[in-house]
């Protein structure tokens, strides 16, 4: 932040200058004035993180919220990207995951099993039947 060690050049430029002219109560004035300086430094580096963290919570929110339009809910119970589905690829996704942090965690077994398992929560769907499956891999998506 150029403008703060502009300005710190300038408190040391008038230290340098009471020390010159040896006035003690702009000493001492110089002295309060540094003190105010690095407090205010602090304070705008806690705003630049503050800034940093929000800017980063926001991109993670506009991309979940662009995310989201893409997630199909699925009658049993995970979710499906509509995405996906037009490029004829068929991953199924927790909804578990999705719905408590906001994480798209795919489906151990897919469609290859009537009983997929989140490999992160290890929470375990049900596929209605094994037509279903057969629905899924092929007609159904
Ligand atoms: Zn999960």
């Amino acid at each position: 932040m150029s403008a703060l060690k502009d300005l710190y050049d300038i408190i040391k430029e008038v230290k340098n200058l009471a020390e010159q002219y040896q006035n003690q109560e702009i000493a001492e004035k110089v002295i309060q004035i540094q003190e105010k300086f690095f407090d205010i430094r602090e304070e705008v580096e806690e705003v630049k993180d503050e800034n940093r963290e929000l800017k980063e919570t926001i991109n993670q929110m506009s991309y979940d919220k662009e995310l989201e339009k893409d997630l199909v809910l699925d009658e049993q119970g995970f979710y499906i990207r509509k995405s996906e589905k037009e490029q004829g690829k068929v991953v199924l996704y927790c909804a578990a995951c999705w719905n408590n942090n906001h994480k798209l965690m795919p489906l151990m077994g897919g469609v290859k099993t009537t009983r997929p398992q989140c490999c992160s929560c290890h929470t375990v769907y049900k596929l209605k039947d094994d037509r279903n499956i057969g629905r899924i891999a092929s007609d159904f998506w």
